[in-house]
């Protein structure tokens, strides 16, 4: 499964995930996955480690570290997970206490 999101390099949409490690097939962007999260992170959403709630949580399906939430803030879907590519849209996760995410 592979999915593309937009690269925090050069901002277009191909930045294919789950194939290994993250990688932009436009400008060449490439690094472990959770560096990659977190760069898409603190470009595109705008947080950084420590301040506010942080947006990288265990992947329901592959419970990596490496599911970003609030995707839909720069384009759909709802969560991706830069580890196994799988996406979520809103209605499919609900959070429980404690900040983890699970399939409803
Ligand atoms: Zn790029
Ligand atoms: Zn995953």
């Amino acid at each position: 499964m592979t999915t593309k999101v937009t690269c925090p390099k050069c901002r277009l949409d191909e930045l294919a995930l789950g194939d290994r490690n993250p990688s932009c097939k436009n400008c060449g962007y490439a690094g472990a996955v959770s560096a990659v999260a977190e760069a898409y992170v603190q470009e595109f959403l705008g947080r950084k480690r420590g301040e506010g709630e942080w947006p990288i949580s265990p992947c329901p399906e592959c419970s990596q570290p490496t599911l970003v939430a609030q995707v839909e803030e720069v384009g759909c879907p709802a969560f991706v997970c830069f580890g196994c590519a799988v996406t979520f849209e809103e209605d499919d996760l609900t959070r429980e206490t404690g900040g983890r995410w699970v399939k409803v």
